[in-house]
Protein backbone atom coordinates (compact mmCIF):
# COMPACT_ATOMS: atom_id res chain seq x y z
CA UNK A 1 0.00 0.00 0.00
CA UNK A 2 0.95 3.95 -0.86
CA UNK A 3 -0.13 5.74 1.85
CA UNK A 4 -1.34 9.18 1.50
CA UNK A 5 1.13 10.94 3.90
CA UNK A 6 3.91 9.97 6.62
CA UNK A 7 5.75 11.82 8.97
CA UNK A 8 8.84 13.44 7.65
CA UNK A 9 12.62 11.41 9.21
CA UNK A 10 15.71 13.37 8.68
CA UNK A 11 17.54 10.64 10.73
CA UNK A 12 19.00 12.88 13.60
CA UNK A 13 15.81 13.06 15.86
CA UNK A 14 16.93 9.99 17.84
CA UNK A 15 19.95 11.97 18.94
CA UNK A 16 18.52 15.07 19.65
CA UNK A 17 15.75 13.62 21.82
CA UNK A 18 18.11 11.64 23.94
CA UNK A 19 20.15 14.48 24.25
CA UNK A 20 16.94 16.29 25.73
CA UNK A 21 16.41 13.55 27.84
CA UNK A 22 20.36 13.62 29.27
CA UNK A 23 19.57 17.54 29.72
CA UNK A 24 17.29 16.52 32.75
CA UNK A 25 14.57 19.27 31.43
CA UNK A 26 12.16 17.98 29.45
CA UNK A 27 9.23 20.48 29.81
CA UNK A 28 8.50 23.57 27.73
CA UNK A 29 11.01 26.43 26.96
CA UNK A 30 14.17 24.35 27.33
CA UNK A 31 17.56 24.28 25.03
CA UNK A 32 15.78 22.91 21.83
CA UNK A 33 12.65 25.47 22.30
CA UNK A 34 14.77 28.23 22.51
CA UNK A 35 16.58 26.86 19.57
CA UNK A 36 13.87 26.20 17.49
CA UNK A 37 12.82 29.89 18.32
CA UNK A 38 15.33 31.55 17.21
CA UNK A 39 16.00 29.49 14.21
CA UNK A 40 12.22 30.64 12.83
CA UNK A 41 12.95 34.46 14.32
CA UNK A 42 15.98 34.69 12.43
CA UNK A 43 14.77 32.18 9.15
CA UNK A 44 11.23 33.79 8.51
CA UNK A 45 11.23 37.28 9.73
CA UNK A 46 9.33 37.55 13.15
CA UNK A 47 9.09 39.36 16.36
CA UNK A 48 8.73 36.73 18.47
CA UNK A 49 8.36 32.78 17.87
CA UNK A 50 6.71 30.70 20.36
CA UNK A 51 6.35 26.97 20.12
CA UNK A 52 2.94 25.68 21.14
CA UNK A 53 1.52 22.06 21.32
CA UNK A 54 -0.70 22.95 18.09
CA UNK A 55 -1.66 25.21 15.71
CA UNK A 56 -4.87 24.69 17.34
CA UNK A 57 -3.83 25.54 20.50
CA UNK A 58 -1.98 28.80 18.53
CA UNK A 59 -5.20 30.09 17.04
CA UNK A 60 -6.91 29.74 20.61
CA UNK A 61 -3.57 31.78 21.56
CA UNK A 62 -4.72 34.12 18.86
CA UNK A 63 -8.37 34.19 20.02
CA UNK A 64 -7.07 35.46 23.71
CA UNK A 65 -4.84 38.04 22.58
CA UNK A 66 -6.94 39.86 20.26
CA UNK A 67 -9.39 40.05 23.20
CA UNK A 68 -12.33 38.90 21.06
CA UNK A 69 -15.74 39.10 23.05
CA UNK A 70 -19.15 37.19 22.46
CA UNK A 71 -20.60 38.43 19.47
CA UNK A 72 -17.90 39.82 17.61
CA UNK A 73 -17.51 38.76 14.01
CA UNK A 74 -14.23 37.00 12.35
CA UNK A 75 -14.13 36.35 8.71
CA UNK A 76 -12.44 33.49 7.09
CA UNK A 77 -13.21 31.04 4.50
CA UNK A 78 -15.00 28.29 4.66
CA UNK A 79 -13.17 25.83 3.21
CA UNK A 80 -10.68 24.96 6.00
CA UNK A 81 -9.92 22.80 9.02
CA UNK A 82 -12.19 23.18 11.89
CA UNK A 83 -9.27 24.67 14.51
CA UNK A 84 -9.44 27.75 12.15
CA UNK A 85 -12.90 28.27 13.27
CA UNK A 86 -13.55 26.61 16.44
CA UNK A 87 -10.52 29.14 17.97
CA UNK A 88 -12.68 31.72 17.69
CA UNK A 89 -16.09 29.92 18.49
CA UNK A 90 -14.76 29.16 21.85
CA UNK A 91 -14.19 33.03 22.42
CA UNK A 92 -18.13 33.42 21.52
CA UNK A 93 -17.19 34.88 18.08
CA UNK A 94 -19.13 34.30 15.19
CA UNK A 95 -17.68 33.45 12.05
CA UNK A 96 -18.37 35.03 8.58
CA UNK A 97 -17.51 32.78 6.02
CA UNK A 98 -16.42 34.09 2.55
CA UNK A 99 -16.07 32.59 -0.60
CA UNK A 100 -12.89 30.97 -2.36
CA UNK A 101 -11.05 32.05 -5.45
CA UNK A 102 -11.34 28.71 -7.98
CA UNK A 103 -7.76 29.36 -8.24
CA UNK A 104 -5.79 29.13 -5.41
CA UNK A 105 -8.78 27.69 -3.16
CA UNK A 106 -7.94 30.66 -0.63
CA UNK A 107 -10.03 32.94 0.87
CA UNK A 108 -11.23 35.94 -2.43
CA UNK A 109 -9.58 39.11 -1.14
CA UNK A 110 -12.02 40.97 -3.50
CA UNK A 111 -14.92 39.65 -1.28
CA UNK A 112 -13.80 40.50 2.09
CA UNK A 113 -14.57 44.41 2.11
CA UNK A 114 -18.72 43.99 1.42
CA UNK A 115 -18.38 41.12 4.91
CA UNK A 116 -17.14 43.49 7.14
CA UNK A 117 -19.66 44.74 9.47
CA UNK A 118 -19.26 47.01 12.92
CA UNK A 119 -18.66 43.87 14.83
CA UNK A 120 -15.93 42.64 12.74
CA UNK A 121 -12.66 42.05 14.49
CA UNK A 122 -9.99 40.37 12.74
CA UNK A 123 -9.72 38.48 9.07
CA UNK A 124 -8.39 34.99 9.12
CA UNK A 125 -6.70 34.07 5.89
CA UNK A 126 -5.74 30.21 5.57
CA UNK A 127 -2.74 29.43 3.02
CA UNK A 128 -4.01 26.68 1.45
CA UNK A 129 -1.90 24.13 0.20
CA UNK A 130 0.88 26.35 1.50
CA UNK A 131 0.38 29.25 -1.63
CA UNK A 132 -0.46 32.34 0.04
CA UNK A 133 -3.21 34.52 0.08
CA UNK A 134 -3.25 37.93 -1.48
CA UNK A 135 -1.65 39.55 1.63
CA UNK A 136 -1.64 43.32 0.08
CA UNK A 137 -4.84 43.41 -0.43
CA UNK A 138 -6.15 41.72 3.21
CA UNK A 139 -3.31 44.00 4.85
CA UNK A 140 -4.78 47.13 3.70
CA UNK A 141 -8.23 46.09 3.92
CA UNK A 142 -7.45 45.48 7.82
CA UNK A 143 -5.61 49.38 8.11
CA UNK A 144 -9.06 50.98 6.37
CA UNK A 145 -11.23 49.00 9.06
CA UNK A 146 -8.61 48.60 11.85
CA UNK A 147 -9.18 44.35 12.34
CA UNK A 148 -6.30 41.97 13.04
CA UNK A 149 -5.32 39.50 10.89
CA UNK A 150 -4.18 36.35 12.15
CA UNK A 151 -2.90 33.80 9.35
CA UNK A 152 -3.53 30.30 9.42
CA UNK A 153 -0.10 29.40 8.13
CA UNK A 154 -0.67 25.30 9.56
CA UNK A 155 0.27 24.85 5.77
CA UNK A 156 2.37 27.41 4.52
CA UNK A 157 5.70 26.62 6.79
CA UNK A 158 8.51 27.83 4.30
CA UNK A 159 6.48 29.51 1.84
CA UNK A 160 6.31 33.06 0.81
CA UNK A 161 4.48 35.64 -0.46
CA UNK A 162 6.38 38.98 -2.63
CA UNK A 163 9.84 37.08 -0.57
CA UNK A 164 8.20 37.26 2.98
CA UNK A 165 7.45 34.02 4.92
CA UNK A 166 4.11 33.03 5.95
CA UNK A 167 2.92 33.51 8.75
CA UNK A 168 5.14 36.70 9.52
CA UNK A 169 2.87 39.04 7.38
CA UNK A 170 -0.22 39.29 9.66
CA UNK A 171 -0.42 40.42 13.46
CA UNK A 172 0.17 37.34 14.25
CA UNK A 173 0.94 33.41 12.27
CA UNK A 174 -0.08 30.65 13.17
CA UNK A 175 2.36 27.21 12.27
CA UNK A 176 0.86 23.47 12.49
CA UNK A 177 4.08 20.86 13.26
CA UNK A 178 1.31 17.88 13.37
CA UNK A 179 2.78 14.97 11.51
CA UNK A 180 0.38 15.75 8.30
CA UNK A 181 2.73 19.10 7.87
CA UNK A 182 5.76 19.30 6.37
CA UNK A 183 7.82 19.56 9.22
CA UNK A 184 6.90 17.81 13.16
CA UNK A 185 7.28 18.04 16.61
CA UNK A 186 6.92 14.23 16.78
CA UNK A 187 3.14 13.86 15.94
CA UNK A 188 1.83 17.26 17.68
CA UNK A 189 2.81 20.63 17.60
CA UNK A 190 2.70 24.40 16.54
CA UNK A 191 4.48 27.97 16.85
CA UNK A 192 2.42 31.11 17.35
CA UNK A 193 4.14 34.23 15.77
CA UNK A 194 3.68 37.20 16.86
CA UNK A 195 4.86 40.12 14.28
CA UNK A 196 3.29 42.76 15.67
CA UNK A 197 5.37 44.49 19.03
CA UNK A 198 2.67 45.47 21.01
CA UNK A 199 1.37 42.02 21.45
CA UNK A 200 4.72 40.17 22.61
CA UNK A 201 4.43 40.38 26.46
CA UNK A 202 0.87 39.57 26.29
CA UNK A 203 1.35 36.62 23.81
CA UNK A 204 4.17 35.46 26.65
CA UNK A 205 1.71 35.13 29.46
CA UNK A 206 -1.42 34.10 28.03
CA UNK A 207 0.77 30.91 27.14
CA UNK A 208 2.68 30.74 30.41
CA UNK A 209 -0.92 29.82 32.67
CA UNK A 210 -1.58 33.97 32.56
CA UNK A 211 1.70 34.40 34.75
CA UNK A 212 4.76 36.59 34.20
CA UNK A 213 7.06 33.28 34.78
CA UNK A 214 8.90 33.98 31.22
CA UNK A 215 9.95 37.42 32.27
CA UNK A 216 10.75 35.58 35.69
CA UNK A 217 13.21 32.97 33.91
CA UNK A 218 14.86 36.05 32.02
CA UNK A 219 15.69 37.27 35.30
CA UNK A 220 13.48 41.06 34.90
CA UNK A 221 11.37 40.32 37.91
CA UNK A 222 11.91 38.71 40.94
CA UNK A 223 8.80 36.86 41.43
CA UNK A 224 5.80 35.76 38.87
CA UNK A 225 2.44 35.84 39.84
CA UNK A 226 -0.84 35.54 38.28
CA UNK A 227 -1.20 38.34 35.33
CA UNK A 228 -4.32 37.68 33.27
CA UNK A 229 -6.36 35.09 32.14
CA UNK A 230 -4.37 32.07 30.02
CA UNK A 231 -3.89 28.40 29.93
CA UNK A 232 -0.61 26.24 28.97
CA UNK A 233 0.33 26.56 25.61
CA UNK A 234 4.27 25.53 25.93
CA UNK A 235 5.54 22.16 23.55
CA UNK A 236 7.49 20.05 25.49
CA UNK A 237 11.04 20.39 24.83
CA UNK A 238 11.23 16.88 23.99
CA UNK A 239 8.44 17.47 21.40
CA UNK A 240 11.14 20.67 19.96
CA UNK A 241 14.26 17.67 20.29
CA UNK A 242 12.63 16.65 17.23
CA UNK A 243 11.44 19.82 15.49
CA UNK A 244 15.09 21.04 15.94
CA UNK A 245 16.30 17.81 14.15
CA UNK A 246 13.64 18.89 11.03
CA UNK A 247 14.06 23.06 11.28
CA UNK A 248 18.23 21.85 10.33
CA UNK A 249 17.12 19.79 7.29
CA UNK A 250 14.17 22.43 6.48
CA UNK A 251 15.95 23.03 3.52
CA UNK A 252 16.21 19.36 2.21
CA UNK A 253 13.04 18.75 2.92
CA UNK A 254 11.66 21.90 1.42
CA UNK A 255 13.74 20.86 -1.62
CA UNK A 256 13.17 17.30 -1.85
CA UNK A 257 8.77 18.29 -1.49
CA UNK A 258 9.55 20.31 -4.40
CA UNK A 259 10.80 18.11 -6.67
CA UNK A 260 8.05 15.69 -5.76
CA UNK A 261 5.68 18.29 -6.42
CA UNK A 262 7.17 19.16 -9.77
CA UNK A 263 7.44 15.78 -10.99
CA UNK A 264 3.78 15.20 -10.81
CA UNK A 265 3.20 18.74 -12.34
CA UNK A 266 4.84 17.82 -15.13
CA UNK A 267 3.43 14.46 -15.65
CA UNK A 268 -0.01 15.40 -15.87
CA UNK A 269 0.27 18.54 -17.80
CA UNK A 270 -0.92 16.50 -20.95
CA UNK A 271 -4.05 15.73 -18.77
CA UNK A 272 -4.49 19.22 -17.47
CA UNK A 273 -4.08 20.68 -21.68
CA UNK A 274 -6.40 18.27 -22.86
CA UNK A 275 -8.99 19.39 -20.51
CA UNK A 276 -9.17 16.45 -18.74
CA UNK A 277 -7.88 17.53 -15.06
CA UNK A 278 -6.97 20.94 -13.45
CA UNK A 279 -3.56 21.47 -11.48
CA UNK A 280 -2.48 23.34 -8.74
CA UNK A 281 -2.03 27.26 -9.69
CA UNK A 282 0.95 28.95 -7.42
CA UNK A 283 0.45 33.04 -8.82
CA UNK A 284 3.46 34.63 -9.45
CA UNK A 285 4.45 36.44 -6.47
CA UNK A 286 4.51 33.03 -4.19
CA UNK A 287 6.67 30.92 -3.86
CA UNK A 288 5.13 27.71 -2.10
CA UNK A 289 6.54 24.60 -0.33
CA UNK A 290 4.87 22.08 -1.91
CA UNK A 291 2.64 20.89 1.07
CA UNK A 292 0.12 19.41 -1.04
CA UNK A 293 -0.01 18.14 -4.81
CA UNK A 294 -4.01 18.05 -5.70
CA UNK A 295 -5.94 17.58 -9.04
CA UNK A 296 -9.51 18.78 -9.74
CA UNK A 297 -11.69 16.17 -11.23
CA UNK A 298 -15.16 17.45 -13.39
CA UNK A 299 -16.92 16.40 -10.57
CA UNK A 300 -17.73 14.18 -7.26
CA UNK A 301 -18.50 11.32 -9.20
CA UNK A 302 -15.38 11.44 -11.38
CA UNK A 303 -13.17 12.03 -8.39
CA UNK A 304 -14.79 8.39 -6.16
CA UNK A 305 -14.80 6.56 -9.56
CA UNK A 306 -10.44 7.41 -9.29
CA UNK A 307 -10.33 7.04 -5.89
CA UNK A 308 -11.68 3.72 -6.21
CA UNK A 309 -9.14 2.94 -9.06
CA UNK A 310 -6.26 4.11 -7.13
CA UNK A 311 -7.64 1.98 -4.22
CA UNK A 312 -7.57 -0.75 -6.62
CA UNK A 313 -3.93 -0.48 -7.08
CA UNK A 314 -3.09 -0.01 -3.36
CA UNK A 315 -2.87 4.02 -3.60
CA UNK A 316 -3.99 6.28 -1.19
CA UNK A 317 -5.71 9.33 -2.41
CA UNK A 318 -7.99 11.66 -0.29
CA UNK A 319 -10.61 14.27 -0.86
CA UNK A 320 -9.92 17.50 1.37
CA UNK A 321 -12.12 20.14 3.78
CA UNK A 322 -16.80 19.42 3.75
CA UNK A 323 -16.90 23.53 3.73
CA UNK A 324 -17.61 24.26 7.40
CA UNK A 325 -20.52 26.79 6.49
CA UNK A 326 -22.48 23.34 5.67
CA UNK A 327 -21.63 21.42 8.93
CA UNK A 328 -23.69 21.52 11.56
CA UNK A 329 -21.66 23.72 13.88
CA UNK A 330 -20.96 25.58 11.09
CA UNK A 331 -24.51 26.21 10.98
CA UNK A 332 -24.34 27.36 14.19
CA UNK A 333 -22.34 29.14 15.02
CA UNK A 334 -21.55 31.07 11.64
CA UNK A 335 -23.01 32.26 8.39
CA UNK A 336 -22.10 32.49 4.74
CA UNK A 337 -21.71 36.19 3.40
CA UNK A 338 -22.16 36.14 -0.41
CA UNK A 339 -22.87 33.81 -2.68
CA UNK A 340 -21.16 30.13 -2.27
CA UNK A 341 -20.20 30.24 -6.19
CA UNK A 342 -16.54 27.78 -5.94
CA UNK A 343 -16.37 26.68 -2.11
CA UNK A 344 -19.14 23.76 -2.36
CA UNK A 345 -18.40 23.24 -6.32
CA UNK A 346 -13.95 23.27 -5.78
CA UNK A 347 -14.63 21.09 -2.17
CA UNK A 348 -16.49 18.30 -4.42
CA UNK A 349 -14.00 18.08 -7.05
CA UNK A 350 -10.27 18.18 -5.47
CA UNK A 351 -8.10 15.04 -5.08
CA UNK A 352 -5.04 15.04 -3.20
CA UNK A 353 -2.17 12.52 -4.37
CA UNK A 354 0.60 11.08 -1.84
CA UNK A 355 3.29 13.68 -1.25
CA UNK A 356 5.86 13.29 1.58
CA UNK A 357 8.97 13.86 2.11
CA UNK A 358 10.01 9.92 2.41
CA UNK A 359 7.67 8.95 -0.73
CA UNK A 360 10.15 7.09 -2.89
CA UNK A 361 11.01 7.77 -6.63
CA UNK A 362 9.63 4.03 -7.32
CA UNK A 363 6.13 4.68 -5.23
CA UNK A 364 5.75 8.21 -7.28
CA UNK A 365 5.93 6.74 -10.68
CA UNK A 366 3.62 4.11 -9.59
CA UNK A 367 0.98 6.70 -8.68
CA UNK A 368 1.68 8.49 -11.72
CA UNK A 369 1.36 5.51 -13.97
CA UNK A 370 -1.64 4.29 -12.30
CA UNK A 371 -3.29 7.68 -12.78
CA UNK A 372 -2.35 7.95 -16.17
CA UNK A 373 -4.28 4.53 -16.47
CA UNK A 374 -7.49 5.81 -15.11
CA UNK A 375 -7.48 8.57 -17.80
CA UNK A 376 -6.39 5.83 -20.98
C1 LIG B 1 -3.47 21.18 10.17
C2 LIG B 1 -4.22 22.45 10.19
C3 LIG B 1 -4.64 23.04 11.38
C4 LIG B 1 -4.49 22.38 12.72
O1 LIG B 1 -3.19 22.07 13.05
P1 LIG B 1 -2.89 21.22 14.39
O2 LIG B 1 -1.43 21.45 14.59
O3 LIG B 1 -3.23 19.80 14.07
O4 LIG B 1 -3.72 21.77 15.48
C5 LIG B 1 -5.27 24.26 11.32
N1 LIG B 1 -5.50 24.88 10.16
C6 LIG B 1 -5.14 24.34 8.98
C7 LIG B 1 -5.40 25.08 7.71
C8 LIG B 1 -4.49 23.09 8.95
O5 LIG B 1 -4.14 22.56 7.78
Amino acid sequence: MIPFNAPPIVGSEVEYMQSAMASGKLCGDGGFTRRCQQWMEQHFGSRKVLLTPSCTASLEMAALLIDLQPGDEVIMPSYTFVSTANAFVLRGATIVFVDVRPDTLNIDETLIEAAITPKTRAIVPVHYAGVACEMDSIMALAAKHKLYVIEDAAQGVMSQYKGRALGTIGHIGCFSFHETKNYTAGGEGGATLINDAKLVDRAEIIREKGTNRSQFFRGQVDKYTWRDIGSSYLMADLQAAYLWAQLEAAEQINQQRLRLWQRYYDALQPLAAAGRIELPVVPKNCRHNAHMFYIKLRDSDDRQALINWMKEAEILTVFHYIPLHSSPAGERFGRFHGDDAFTTRESERLLRLPLFYNLSDNNQRTVISSLLSFFA
